[in-house]
């Protein structure tokens, strides 16, 4: 049995037993996987505090054919755990990112465009990058990434190419003029040339532009209902991340 090696980004890292610790973790080419680090509770342990939420670490792990789990080896830190304590509301939009990329991924799902989603935005929230248009982002491409956020070209029904404005069926997707039905909701074209800007610009660029907070907002509610519909519930981090992110 060969050891394997790879970059990770830990998504959860729970306490088991009384030493050790079940760590969910995103590598870019073997995807998301459990993995148990024997020991790593303890005071003196090899680990340190590289197993923590959102560190990212080069990892050494044994992978047995009978266990849905891998056994970590070792792990070193690349870029630390995000400084929970430095600020409130940065460390909250790391947590709910971590938690969004966790849902949306699929173990073993080879997902390199999803890890370098998380590498990048966590980059940027670490580099003092203004924190809503990165939640925006991240809300948007995990979306688009798992199969979820529709085409922006097409209509979902009848396949014609869309005009605007944008009109969205949160059952599954953007439709057009004569295929919307009464109350579907109306993206304003502020807001869809916001969209087509996110959906063509690396995250912190687009977190570095300046954004109207109205349209950064209508297409985080946009993210949102489409989440909120395929989930069938918000994701825990969500409610308290909306309540810091405004003062
Ligand atoms: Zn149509």
């Amino acid at each position: 049995m060969r050891p394997d090696r790879s970059e990770a980004i830990i998504l959860q890292s729970i306490p088991s037993r009384e030493r050790d610790k079940l760590v969910v973790f995103l590598t870019p080419e073997k995807g998301k996987r459990r993995g148990w680090a024997y020991g790593a509770r303890g005071m003196r342990s090899r680990f340190g505090a590289s197993l923590e939420p959102l560190a990212k670490v080069d990892l050494v792990f044994l992978e047995k054919e009978t266990e849905e789990a891998v056994r970590i080896e070792s792990a070193s830190m690349i870029r630390s755990a995000f400084p929970a304590q430095q600020e409130l509301v940065r460390s909250l939009a790391a947590t709910y990112i971590a938690e969004s990329v966790d849902t949306f991924v699929q173990p073993d799902d080879p997902s390199e465009l999803v890890y370098r989603l998380l590498d990048r935005s966590i980059e940027a929230l670490l580099e003092g990058r203004p924190v809503e248009p990165v939640v925006a982002y991240v809300e948007i491409w995990i979306l688009k990434l798992g199969g979820v956020f529709p085409s922006i070209r097409h209509c979902a029904i009848c396949q014609r190419p869309l005009e605007r404005p944008l009109r969205c069926d949160v059952r599954g997707g953007l439709v057009c003029a004569e295929c919307a039905e009464p109350g579907m909701l109306v993206v304003s074209n502020a807001a869809a040339d916001l969209l087509v800007a996110l959906m063509t610009t690396p995250v912190d660029d687009f977190a570095a532009r300046k954004h109207s907070p109205d349209d950064l907002f209508e297409l985080r509610a946009l993210a949102r209902d489409l989440r909120r519909y395929v989930l069938g519930h918000e994701l825990k981090s969500h409610d308290l991340l909306q309540a810091n992110i405004r003062p």
